[in-house]
């Protein structure tokens, strides 16, 4: 049985074609998959590989973020991010963010082309994978701020 994973694409201006040459090499593999996209890399993949992608923000725009969310909310399987390691980018932070948060939520990340083909030709891709994710209730419990005044204030 084929199960498709929820794939995000990414990549900055001096690695769009790379990524474009990429995914057209592995057009029927990515096909299998839902893919959504940052909004200028995901145009580029539509015309490219004609085949439909859910387009997000542009990345500067906030596009990284909502990836970033959507990994949180664990909607995403793999995250494919061609980001340019010689050139800064106006939304550095929002690139180390969505790294980082993957990271934290052991989300696959491939940050170039040989990263890429191994993963995207992983036995794993069309098996359902038991994605392990640290227990992190203990930190989501809310701060409880009145609690804190009230302590401060009684001192
Ligand atoms: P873009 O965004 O696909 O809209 O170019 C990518 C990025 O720069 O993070």
């Amino acid at each position: 049985m084929l199960t498709s994973k929820r794939i995000a694409l990414v990549a900055h201006t001096n690695k769009k074609q790379d990524l474009l040459t990429w995914a057209r090499f592995n057009r029927e593999l990515l096909a299998q998959h839902d893919l959504c996209s940052t909004a200028t890399t995901g145009t580029m993949l539509e015309q490219e590989l004609s085949l439909q992608i859910t387009k997000l923000r542009s990345g500067p725009l906030g596009g990284d973020q909502q990836i970033g969310a959507k990994i949180t909310e664990g909607e995403l399987d793999f995250l494919i991010f061609f980001w340019d390691p010689l050139e800064s980018q106006p939304h550095d932070s929002d690139v180390r963010a969505l790294l980082r948060i993957a990271v934290v939520w052991n989300v696959p990340v491939a940050c170039n082309r040989a990263s890429a083909d191994l993963i995207i030709t992983s036995p794993l891709m069309n098996e359902a994978y038991q994605r392990h994710v640290p227990n992190y209730d203990p930190l989501s419990v809310p701060l409880d701020l009145s609690s804190n005044l009230g302590t401060l204030n009684n001192q």
